[in-house]
């Protein structure tokens, strides 16, 4: 047992997702001898993948690399090679499917039209109707970026159990991220790069942890005053409501129950992602990892993903980023930028609802302004 006093780390690292896992490998390049904890028995946090069948399964729901930024790029690069997949995903809706995201081919599965002259007049006729000038709630928001039919066949079921609340409720920015294109084009991102990393996630993981001391099974709370006497610093990726005791009140965030399935078949819906986009079924999408890597192997995984209410006892998934959280978030932030040793950093003390690619370029964003102090 290490003395109290005796810091024998410049950082201590809690949790050994993205956040973690990137600024541990960027402190140790510039000399900073760090400690990486995380409460689960693996490390990679949410990007983790479980080999099964010779599967890499994405045990807590898909993760697809896309990014705009060519440093971001190059830099995840550096620890594996990608592979040239492209989301397309499906959408089963009221028995029907169709392509995402919404495109020329979804134009012509919904309403038949075959040009996008006439796919941009029943999509304009439809905003005219239904939009608004400022789209105050995510309901607003989707009318006015794309009518009624696409809201009502794509959207509003789909998002109101994706959060549990209603469209009306929900703020505008969580569908900005689905673009509408006049093109048949099923590539569901709009960045210029994007795949799989070969050998999974794990694979970029282990190379950025890589002669780095890392430890699982580990919970922070249980002995935050020992392991805090630790470091000098601490860089905390887990919840900041949770750091601060909820003080300011409990922030609310989204939960997922990932229901994985072994299947004696080779192919069991022919595409990596099949979202389900009406209230029929209580989960969201259909996850079948074999096509992420284009795998040959005889049986197949899926995964189905229910979204859920979150408690104390439940892995928080995502944010949820209404005006009621932002205003308790904002405390605890301002709380957080007073305490000179402890960095608060990734998508659960950060509370934002950010892509991978996004939560790598914070942790670089970090490292410098530490750098530079
Ligand atoms: N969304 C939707 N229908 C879909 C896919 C997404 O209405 O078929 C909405 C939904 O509100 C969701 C948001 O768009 O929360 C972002 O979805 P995306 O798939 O980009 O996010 P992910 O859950 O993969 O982070």
């Amino acid at each position: 047992m290490l003395e109290v006093n005796e810091k024998k780390y410049d950082y201590l690292i809690v949790g050994a997702g993205l956040f973690g896992s990137v600024f541990a490998h960027e402190m140790t390049k510039r000399n900073k001898k760090c400690l990486v904890i995380d409460k689960r028995d693996h490390l990679g946090g949410n990007v983790y993948c479980e080999k099964k069948e010779g599967i890499n399964v994405h045990k807590y729901g898909a993760h697809i690399f896309h990014t705009n930024d060519k440093k971001i790029w190059d830099y995840v690069n550096q620890f594996a090679t990608f592979n040239n997949y492209i989301n397309s995903p499906l959408s089963l809706s009221k028995g029907k499917l169709y392509n995402l995201p919404f495109n020329m081919n979804t134009f012509y599965q919904l309403w038949g039209t075959k040009t996008p002259e006439e796919a941009k007049a029943v999509i304009n006729e439809q905003i005219a109707k239904y939009g608004t000038k400022s789209p105050k709630n995510l309901e607003e928001q989707a009318l006015s970026l794309a009518g009624k039919d696409i809201y009502e066949t794509f959207i509003k079921e789909y998002t109101e159990k994706q959060w549990g609340k209603k469209a009306t409720e929900l703020p505008a920015f969580i569908i900005k991220r689905l673009p509408v294109r006049y093109t048949y084009d099923n590539n569901y991102f709009n960045d210029i790069y994007q795949g799989i990393p070969i050998g999974g996630y794990n694979t970029i993981i282990e190379g950025l942890l890589s002669g780095i001391e890392t430890k699982t099974n580990i919970d922070f709370f249980e002995d935050r005053v020992q392991l805090e006497s630790l470091a000098d610093k601490v860089v905390y990726t887990g919840k900041i409501d949770e750091f601060f005791d909820y003080k300011y009140g409990q922030l609310e965030y989204r939960s997922l129950r990932f229901e994985h399935e072994l299947k004696e078949i080779d192919n069991y819906q022919g595409n990596a992602v099949v979202n389900y986009n009406d209230s029929e079924y209580a989960f969201t999408r259909i996850i079948e990892h074999k096509h992420f890597e284009f795998g040959k192997q005889p049986k197949t995984i899926i995964t189905r993903e229910y979204p859920e209410n979150w408690d104390r006892t439940k892995e928080a998934y995502y944010p949820i980023n209404n005006d009621d959280n932002q205003r308790i978030y904002k405390k605890y932030k301002e709380e957080a930028k007073g305490m000179q040793n402890i960095i608060f950093g990734g998508r659960l003390a950060e509370y934002r609802y950010y892509d991978m690619h996004q939560i790598i370029a914070s942790a670089l964003t970090k490292v410098t302004e530490i750098s530079e102090l």
